[in-house]
Formats: C-alpha cells, sequence, structure tokens
C-alpha cells in the first residue's frame, strides 16, 4: 500500500501566529507559527520555513512551557494525512499520521480485523503513537507496523520497513523524522470476540488510571534497574515507575496545580490553573525522591516543548 496523493494546491498553506497547542494537560503557552499541511507537498514546505519545526500530533504525551514555542509547530490532522484503507482480504491498513489511533481501532474491529485492540483506552495519533512506541500491558503499536513512510528534514520520503525500525520500549529511533504514515498487518479475527476484548482493555485503564482527568499519561518511563534493589527488583528488571514512585511516598504530592495521582502514582494530573512550570517542577521533586530512595534514575516519558533547548526534548 502506498500512501495517497493529495490534490490540494501547495499554495493553500496557512500560517496561523500566537496559537494555542491543544494538549491533554489543557495547559501550555502558544506556538509563535502553526501550520495544518493537507499534502506531503505542504509538509516540505513547512521543513523550507524551519527544518526544525516540531510536529503535533493530539498532545497526549507533551507539556508545553507557558512560554510557548518559537519553532514552527506543524499539526498533521488534516487533510490526507487522515487517510485510511482497509484491505479485508488482506488485513493490511493504512492510516495517515493524523488519524486518530482511537478511530482505527475501531474501524479495524469493525472489519472484524484482530491486532489492534489492545491499543484501546488512550488517545494518540498514528504519528505520535508511532514514534513513541506507545502500547501498553496489552502490546504495543510497533508489534503490528508493517512499514513507515516519513519525510526526513530535508523533504525526503522513506519508507521504512518495520525490521528497520528500532521499536522498544516506548522508543522508534524514529523522532528525527516526520512521520507520514504506516502500514499494519492485522489478522482476521471474531467481531464479537474483538469488541469484548476491546471492552476489557479500556476497562482495565479505567480502573487503574485517572483516565477522566487531565494529565499526559505515564510522566515517568519504566526504569530498568541497573542493580537489584530490595523489594523493588533484580538488576535487569524493567519496573513499574508507578510502583516506584508510590513506595518513595510521593502519592498525593503536589505543586501548584499539579499533582501525583493517588489512583496511579506515574500519572501527574493538572488543574486548569496550573502551570507547565509546576509540572516539571513536581516531576523534578519526584525524581528526586525516587533517587534518593531507590537510587534509581527515571527518565521522562513525557515530551516537554520551551523555547529553552536545554529543556526542550
Ligand atoms: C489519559 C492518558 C492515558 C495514556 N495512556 C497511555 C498508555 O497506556 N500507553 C502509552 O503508550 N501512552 C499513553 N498515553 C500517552 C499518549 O497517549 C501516547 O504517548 C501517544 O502515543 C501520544 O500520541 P500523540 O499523537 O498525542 O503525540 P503528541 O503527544 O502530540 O507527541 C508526542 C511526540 O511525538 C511526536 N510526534 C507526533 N506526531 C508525529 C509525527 N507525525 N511525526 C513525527 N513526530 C511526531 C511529537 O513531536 C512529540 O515528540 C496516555 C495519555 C493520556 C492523556
Amino acid at each position: 500500500m502506498t500512501p495517497q496523493s493529495s490534490h490540494i494546491s501547495t499554495d493553500a498553506l496557512q500560517i496561523e501566529t500566537n496559537a494555542p497547542i491543544s494538549t491533554w494537560f489543557r495547559i501550555g503557552g502558544r506556538a509563535d507559527r502553526l501550520a495544518r499541511p493537507e499534502t506531503q507537498a505542504q509538509l516540505a514546505q513547512c521543513l523550507e520555513l524551519d527544518p526544525d519545526l516540531k510536529v503535533l500530533g493530539d498532545g497526549a504525551n507533551l507539556l508545553v512551557h507557558e512560554a510557548g514555542v518559537d519553532h514552527l509547530v506543524v499539526s498533521m490532522q488534516t487533510g490526507g494525512f487522515k487517510n485510511i484503507e482497509i484491505d479485508d482480504a488482506s488485513g493490511l491498513v493504512y492510516a495517515g499520521a493524523g488519524v486518530a489511533l482511537p478511530r482505527l481501532i475501531s474501524q479495524t474491529v469493525n472489519a472484524g480485523l484482530s491486532g489492534l485492540q489492545g491499543l484501546a483506552g488512550f488517545p494518540a495519533t498514528i504519528g505520535g503513537a508511532c514514534i513513541m512506541n506507545a502500547g501498553g500491558k496489552f502490546g504495543s503499536i510497533g508489534n503490528h507496523i508493517v512499514e513507515i513512510h516519513a519525510m526526513d528534514r530535508a523533504g525526503r520520503m522513506h519508507n521504512l520497513k518495520a525490521s528497520e525500525i528500532e521499536f522498544g520500549y516506548r522508543h522508534s529511533g524514529l523522532n528525527h523524522l516526520l512521520v507520514c504514515s504506516a502500514v499494519f498487518q492485522l489478522q482476521k479475527g471474531d467481531i464479537a470476540e474483538l469488541k469484548s476484548e476491546l471492552a476489557d482493555c479500556m476497562a482495565y485503564k479505567a480502573a487503574s488510571q485517572p483516565m477522566n482527568e487531565k494529565s499526559a499519561g505515564c510522566a515517568f518511563k519504566n526504569p530498568t534497574l541497573t542493580d537489584s534493589v530490595q523489594g523493588i527488583g533484580k538488576s535487569g528488571d524493567r519496573v513499574g515507575a508507578g510502583m516506584i514512585i508510590d513506595r518513595a511516598g510521593c502519592k498525593g504530592m503536589t505543586f501548584g496545580g499539579a499533582t501525583v495521582s493517588n489512583l496511579h502514582a506515574n500519572f501527574i494530573t493538572t488543574t486548569t490553573d496550573a502551570k507547565a512550570s509546576d509540572v516539571v517542577t513536581l516531576m523534578n521533586q519526584v525524581r528526586t525522591k525516587v533517587q534518593d530512595a531507590f537510587g534509581v534514575t527515571l527518565e521522562n516519558e513525557v515530551v516537554i516543548w520551551s523555547r529553552d533547548p536545554e529543556t526542550s526534548s
């Protein structure tokens, strides 16, 4: 399957100034410039304007500093980047980078295709999910990918086979590229069973994570222990960041409008008057408590954008 070409003129590219950046924290600063390309040609135009541009997915893993972002921000949730093609016979599914993952899951489940239903219950675009290799207890998106179509910062397209992509735990190694679309290989399944698995997955998420509060999901990656830690795990084990944050006594910790969730300690939730810097400060406090208690260094899972390259990820 190849990406569909679109017929919209490249001249139609509009640049918004001082544009809000929508994130699931529902806080944070604005973009000096924001573009919504609808085609690969328009995306290449964006790169000519700013080769270091930042791609916004659904903002579900993103914290934007209150001072905003000076790089061009590109939202790919428009035009040809929202296309889905499902080939029922082969189980091959094409999805543009801007397609909402929950929409793709629902369409493939309704088509009787198995694979993506275990990724239900969290917000993402296909582009953001591929970059983060999003997933959880029931697998990761990379397990189902055949190919990713991505643009490099010089505007050249690359078709990357799954074997050429370094999918790992919340890692794809693709962060330098702009994901335009992905092809999935799914298997035939029974629609009623798939719907039931999807419902189980949603119920698990709802019971174990604060899904109705404002957050970016897990703040930190689950760490791999470099030394055995009594009561936590052996050297080489990947352990739950939530468990270790809880054991360090951080549940319920608050700074400004940011709180460590009592339901899942790896979720930091925000009030509407929170500042992005409250979240950063609280994350630093949690990191210090975990380091002091267990000698374990927590790495951010949440991506942070700011004007300062030192604090941007
Ligand atoms: C309530 C809640 C629950 C969550 N639960 C989970 C979970 O169970 N498992 C999990 O893995 N995650 C979870 N998350 C986090 C989030 O859903 C995932 O990380 C998701 O993949 C982010 O996708 P996004 O489109 O929102 O990306 P964004 O947050 O918009 O961006 C994340 C990163 O991807 C980059 N990016 C986005 N699109 C592209 C593109 N097309 N090309 C290049 N780079 C791109 C951005 O520049 C940024 O660096 C949860 C979040 C919330 C709010």
